[in-house]
C-alpha cells in the first residue's frame, strides 16, 4: 500500500471507480474522489461508461488525471474503456480485486462493455499506467469466483509452465478452499499470481493486437464462448439451469482442446487431456460438456476466431506448451 501510495502521488488528480463490493477495499486507497458502481455483465455498458465519463467531467477531471479501478475484469473493463474515451483518452491503472482479473483481465490493455447482450463488442485496447496486485483482497471473493480464476491461471501455466507452476496451482487448489490456506500456501499463491500476470504481460508485450502469440491465451475459448452463448439459450432447446461461470466454462474448453490435440496426433504427452481433466476436477472445476458438441456448433461459426470455413484454434500439446493450429470449424464438433 506505501508504494501505491507513492506512485498516486505522481499523478495531480486521482479518480476511483470501485466495484460497490469492494469499497471498503477501495477506502483504504482513497477517501475522496470515489464512484462505486454495480459490476456486473447486466451494468457493462455504455449507458455505465457515460455515467463515469460524466462523472468525471462533474468533478472537473482534466488531462492529467489518472482513473484507478478498483474490481473485477468488469470494473477495469469499463473504467479503463471509460478512461480511454473520455477528453480523447485519459490515464488509467488497475488494482484487480478477482483472481481472474488479477491474472488476466487487469493486464493488457483489453478494455470494453457488452452491447445488446454481446459480449466486450464495443471497446478499445489501450494500455494501463500499472496494475497493482493486492493478494490479500481475495479473502472476500466468493469461492466459486476464485476457482473460476484458478481456471484462467491454469490455462496460463499450460501455455507456459515456469518452475512447475502448473502443477503446484494445482496442488494448492486441491488442497482444500481458499479460506484452509495456511499462510504459506497464501504467499505461495501470491507467487503464483505474479507469475501468472507477468507470463501474460509479457505475451502482451510483443504482441499488443493480438496478431500472433497473443493468440495463444484464448486457449480453451472457443468452446467456452460457444458454452456462454448455448447458456443463454440461443440454441432451440437449450437448458440453462445449471450456467456456468466464464473460467467454468474455459475449463471445459481447455480439456475439449486437448482431446482435439490429441485425437488429431499433435499432442505431444500421452494421456494430455485425461491429466488436465483429472486436474481441473481435483480442483472442483467442471471438465465435461453440458450439451452434445454439435450444439455448440453455430456458435463456433460465428466465432471472431473463425475465418470462412476454418479457425485458429488454441491446442495444448503438453503442459507449459501450446500451438495455434487452423483447422475446419466443423472438425470441432466431433470433440
Ligand atoms: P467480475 O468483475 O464479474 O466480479 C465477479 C463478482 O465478484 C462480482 O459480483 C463482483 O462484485 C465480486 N467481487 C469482485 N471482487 C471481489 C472481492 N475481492 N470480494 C468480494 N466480491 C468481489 O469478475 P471477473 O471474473 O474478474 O471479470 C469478468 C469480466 O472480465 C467479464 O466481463 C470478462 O469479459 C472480462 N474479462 C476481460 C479480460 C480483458 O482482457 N480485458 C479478460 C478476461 C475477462
Amino acid at each position: 500500500m506505501k508504494e501505491l501510495a507513492a506512485e498516486l502521488r505522481k499523478y495531480k488528480q486521482v479518480f476511483v471507480v470501485c466495484d460497490r463490493n469492494v469499497i471498503g477495499f477501495a477506502r483504504r486507497i482513497r477517501h475522496d474522489n470515489l464512484l462505486a458502481i454495480t459490476a456486473d455483465e447486466a451494468h457493462k455498458t455504455i449507458d455505465t461508461v457515460m455515467d463515469i465519463c460524466r462523472w468525471l467531467c462533474d468533478c472537473g477531471a482534466d488531462r492529467d488525471a489518472l482513473v484507478l479501478a478498483v474490481g473485477g475484469g468488469v470494473t477495469t473493463d469499463m473504467a479503463g474503456f471509460a478512461a480511454s474515451i473520455y477528453k480523447r483518452g485519459i490515464r488509467y491503472a488497475n488494482i484487480p480485486t478477482t483472481l481472474l482479473s488479477m491474472v488476466d483481465a487487469g493486464i493488457g490493455g483489453k478494455t470494453g462493455v457488452n452491447l445488446d447482450g454481446y459480449k466486450n463488442l464495443l471497446g478499445v485496447i489501450r494500455q494501463p499506467e500499472f496494475t497493482a496486485i493486492f493478494p490479500e483482497v481475495l479473502e472476500t471473493l466468493p469461492e466459486r469466483e476464485l476457482r473460476s480464476g484458478l481456471a484462467e491461471m491454469l490455462k496460463t501455466f499450460i501455455i507456459k509452465n515456469p518452475r512447475n507452476a502448473y502443477e503446484t496451482a494445482v496442488r494448492l487448489f486441491s488442497a482444500g478452499s481458499f479460506a484452509s490456506l495456511g499462510m504459506t500456501e497464501k504467499e505461495k499463491l501470491a507467487e503464483l499470481i505474479q507469475l501468472a500476470a507477468g507470463i501474460k504481460q509479457d505475451i502482451v508485450e510483443k504482441d499488443e493486437f493480438e496478431s500472433g502469440l497473443r493468440r495463444k491465451l484464448n486457449l480453451g475459448h472457443t468452446w467456452a464462448h460457444a458454452i456462454e452463448w448455448w447458456q443463454k439459450g440461443s440454441f432451440a432447446g437449450a437448458r440453462n439451469d445449471t450456467p456456468f461461470t466464464h473460467g467454468e466454462a474455459v475449463a471445459i474448453g481447455m480439456v475439449q482442446a486437448a482431446k482435439f490435440a490429441e485425437r488429431h496426433g499433435l499432442a505431444e504427452e500421452p494421456g494430455l487431456a485425461d491429466r488436465i481433466a483429472k486436474d481441473l476436477k481435483a480442483c472442483g472445476l467442471p471438465t465435461a460438456l453440458p450439451c452434445p458438441a454439435e450444439e455448440l456448433l453455430p456458435a463456433i461459426l460465428k466465432d471472431k476466431k473463425t475465418y470462412g470455413s476454418k479457425i485458429k484454434l488454441v491446442l495444448p500439446l503438453r503442459i507449459g506448451k501450446v500451438a495455434v493450429k487452423t483447422v475446419p470449424s466443423e472438425s470441432i464438433a466431433e470433440a
